[in-house]
């Protein structure tokens, strides 16, 4: 199938698992992960729809951007180095993936001196230790309550990425976790943030993560094709 032939079987599967879970498919965005993917069929992918597009590299979003424009909305979806902080502001109009402090304030630094709000997401690690990048459970009303504090950064929710699994039910209770530590956010009542945003699924599990709330769903293989 070519890639405009995928992303439509993606987007009515993303719509199926909406209807089935009595949601509304229009709240769920699909971020159409390009890393990896060469110019020509991320074009394709964007003629065919896909209106918000995902990196997990500053760099390579950054030639792929320069080559391509602003063809649709860009996302890092990828751990960010604080180091590359000045980049990712001028290059992504979502940053999912904020888990420390000192992150969000280089963040914040960078966003103000292009005259920016920063839109981000905090990503959780609900696997605890065996997951490389998030902050733990434990800390994340802190980090949030933080970052609400830095006037150039707008926290719109929460992502997470569960342990790889070939079942997608194995991932159900991680999303289900962060659904849930968004509501407690939320309880919080932490002034200058929204915790609307749940950024979770992927290719082998986005239907799972529908069912369990998610409002933005990161799809590369199911799209493009191994990698
Ligand atoms: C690569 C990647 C995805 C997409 O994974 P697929 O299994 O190819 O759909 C989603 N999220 C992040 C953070 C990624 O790095």
């Amino acid at each position: 199938m070519s890639v405009a032939e995928n992303f439509k079987a993606v987007q009515n599967r993303l719509a199926a698992a909406a209807r089935r879970a009595g949601r509304d498919p229009s709240a769920i965005r699909l971020v159409t992960v390009t890393k990896t993917v060469d110019l020509d069929r991320i074009r394709e992918a964007a003629a065919a729809g896909a209106s918000v597009l995902g990196e997990n590299r500053v760099q390579e979003a950054k030639e792929k951007i320069e080559a391509l424009g602003r063809i649709a909305s860009w996302h890092l979806i990828g751990h960010l180095q604080t180091n590359k902080a000045k980049y990712a502001v001028k290059l992504f109009d979502l940053i999912h993936s904020v888990d420390n402090l000192v992150l969000a304030m280089e963040i914040d630094k960078q966003a103000a001196k292009n005259g920016k709000v920063q839109d981000v997401l905090i990503e959780v690690s609900i696997a605890g230790e065996a997951a490389k990048a998030g902050v733990s459970i434990g800390d994340t009303v802190r980090l949030v309550r933080e970052a609400a504090g830095l006037k150039h950064i707008r926290v719109l929710g929460l992502m997470t990425m569960p342990p790889l699994s070939n079942d997608p039910e194995d991932s159900r209770p991680y999303f289900r976790k962060l659904r849930d530590l968004a509501h407690a956010v939320r309880k919080e009542g932490i002034a200058g943030i929204s915790m609307n945003e749940l950024s979770m699924g992927m290719s082998g599990d986005f239907e799972v993560a529908i069912e369990e709330g998610a409002t933005l769903v990161r799809v590369g293989t199911a799209i493009f094709g191994e990698r």
